[in-house]
């Protein structure tokens, strides 16, 4: 497809993978493109001195992608302090120039693909159908969060109000928004939550995931040159006291994470000890999601829905299926048709093109995933158990049968399915149990029963519902994405209204 979904503002088009051509063209991009990166933290759009570490590639372990120079506190109160003094002039700028700026951060990340593959290949472990489809989305959030800019912070909104008197509704930048992202989605998400911040008119501190911080540096050089001021726009590498620190900071006037459910709350804490301004925290997290089949679903859909739902990406989404709950009379045979498609998925080294599950993003996340699959080994029946690969941080797709929801306790980060099985009849007591996770992120249907299709959706607190098809891959402008609960505060990225949570609202009201 050229372009995809509507007329005035369309998304990017991405690679045809199923083309020759295509690919041997974006075969010679990369090939070009890659080079090693060697980061530091821009503080006032220059660079600035850090503890330099070595970024390997998760695929062996090994392989030096590029280096970062860590900030340290000083450099993160800096930042801060760039940021402060970024702010006003940002703000008080046309609409339409911070519109341009993104837009023409988008072009260069499309112009940039060769470079910016490579890295999410080599830095974070993504095939390359992942790599594409998220060099996409990044180029998606910067120019429809530029389309919303322009509709939200014009000249604002008269509202209705009697005659001799001009009431106008404005919307406003906030401030310094610290933006932490996670290494999940990091030039997707990076790019989604910092663009939405500058577009509302805010200065922005960004500090990447620790895993990821290269293709981060990519991005934020690409809006500086884009036209976004270095005043406006700091990066800050770091770990996680770096980004409490950022958090803490007196100057902070809103944050916006992506991560675990855990941080979300230190962070909550943190923003609701400071004394002064109350600053909003807009957070998305995890989830237990799960998909509900029953006995009507076509199977072969299941299966593959299945597969790339939970499998895809190495499970290493928060969309991604985490609990299968397939009715009994069909159980049997859709989880012998998963684990026959899950055998043949290639693991492996992501810049081998043909590989469909790449690493996990490290050591730790590898030997956390093992640990959960060694404590379920005892009580759950195991369909299938994929072994690793020798080098790298590999985990391969397993499937995992437990006796009732409730024995999966926590969102499970990589490759691995549970199952659960459910008698017909008992669809109620089914969805109160998965809704008593707290969590609300994606949800899965699988049914031919419209009656069952809108009492699921209606009745669960799910953000995003999912019916007769995968549960992943939310699209910019299509699908708004994020949860309720324990999940996330919501408004949704790549939605209408995300912006307007990054931004003031003030009335003038003119007496005339
Ligand atoms: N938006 C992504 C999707 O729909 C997931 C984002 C995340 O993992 O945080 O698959």
């Amino acid at each position: 497809p050229k372009a995809l979904y509507g007329a005035e503002r369309a998304n990017s088009a991405g690679v045809e993978l199923g083309s020759r051509e295509a690919v041997a063209a974006l075969q010679a991009d990369l090939a070009a493109g890659a080079r090693p990166v060697a980061a530091t933290p821009l503080i006032g759009g220059r660079p600035a001195a850090g503890q330099a570490r070595p970024v390997c590639a998760p695929a062996d372990g090994t392989t030096v992608v590029g280096t970062v120079a860590e900030a340290d506190e000083d450099g993160a109160r800096a930042a801060m302090q760039a940021a402060a003094e970024g702010f006003r002039a940002w703000d008080r700028s046309d609409v339409a120039r911070r519109a341009g700026a993104l837009e023409k951060a988008a072009d260069l990340l499309e112009q940039r693909r060769g470079l910016l593959l490579a890295l999410l290949q080599a830095e974070a472990g993504k095939t390359i159908d992942d790599a594409v489809a998220e060099l996409r989305e990044a180029v998606d959030f910067c120019r429809y969060y530029a389309a919303q800019a322009r509709r939200i912070f014009g000249a604002g909104e008269v509202m209705p109000g009697p005659t001799g008197e001009e009431n106008r509704l404005l919307h406003r930048g906030r401030g310094v928004f610290v933006c932490i992202s996670p290494w999940n989605f990091p030039l997707a998400i990076f790019l989604g939550q910092v663009a939405a911040a500058l577009a509302a008119g805010n200065s922005v501190v960004a500090k990447p995931a620790e895993q990821t911080p290269l293709i981060a540096y990519e991005a934020v050089k690409i809006l500086i040159e884009a036209g976004v001021p270095g005043s406006a726009l700091q990066y800050v590498p770091g770990d996680g006291r770096i980004g409490a620190g950022l958090v803490a900071h007196p100057a902070v006037a809103g944050v916006a994470f992506t991560g675990s459910t855990e941080t979300a709350w230190a962070i909550n804490r943190a923003l609701a000890a400071r004394n002064g301004a109350i600053v909003p925290l807009i957070a998305e997290t995890g989830g237990i999601n799960a998909m509900i089949v029953d006995a009507t679903a076509l199977p072969e859909q299941v299966a593959d829905d299945v597969v790339v739902s939970a499998f895809r990406s190495a499970g290493q989404r928060c969309s991604a299926l985490r609990l299968l709950c397939v009715q009994d009379d069909v159980a049997d045979k859709i989880v012998t048709m998963i684990k026959g498609a899950a055998q043949e998925l290639k693991l492996g080294d992501p810049r081998d093109l043909s590989v469909q599950i790449g690493p996990v993003i490290d050591a730790e996340a590898k030997a956390g995933l093992e640990a959960h699959i060694a404590a379920m080994a005892g009580t759950a029946k195991i369909h299938l158990a994929t072994p690793a690969l020798d080098q790298g941080s590999f985990v391969g797709p397993h499937i995992l049968e437990i006796g009732k929801v409730g024995d999966l306790t926590r969102e499970v980060f990589g490759p691995v399915l549970h199952v659960v099985r459910w008698k017909a009849g008992g669809l109620d007591a089914l969805l109160d149990a998965i809704a008593a996770s707290g969590y609300g992120l994606t949800l899965g249907v699988h049914s031919r029963i419209d009656t069952t299709i809108e009492t699921v959706a209606e009745r669960m607190p799910a953000g995003n519902v999912y019916v007769n098809r995968n549960m992943i891959g939310a699209v910019v402008g299509t699908q708004p994405f994020g949860g309720t609960g324990l999940s996330g505060t919501g408004p949704k990225a790549g939605g209408p209204n995300y912006l307007k949570r990054f931004a003031t609202e003030q009335v003038v009201a003119v007496n005339t």
